[in-house]
């Protein structure tokens, strides 16, 4: 990646379907993705999105978030 040939490259919120979001570099500002690394079988060893979705919502719960 070379700058000046993309100048609006910057932040871009990703949006996952399983309700996880996070910060990337794009030229877009917002991106929306069916898969991310919190759900992904990949690192989670499982197909379970939605169970995926309820870790995160106890986690904001338990924390206050
Ligand atoms: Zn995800």
């Amino acid at each position: 990646m070379k700058e000046g040939i993309h100048p609006k490259f910057g932040k871009a919120i990703v949006r996952c379907q399983c309700g996880e979001t996070f910060e990337t570099g794009s030229v877009e500002k917002e991106l929306k993705v069916e898969i991310c690394s919190k759900c992904h079988p990949f690192y989670t060893g499982k197909q379970k999105l939605v169970d995926t979705g309820g870790r995160v919502d106890r986690f904001k719960k338990r924390y206050g978030l």
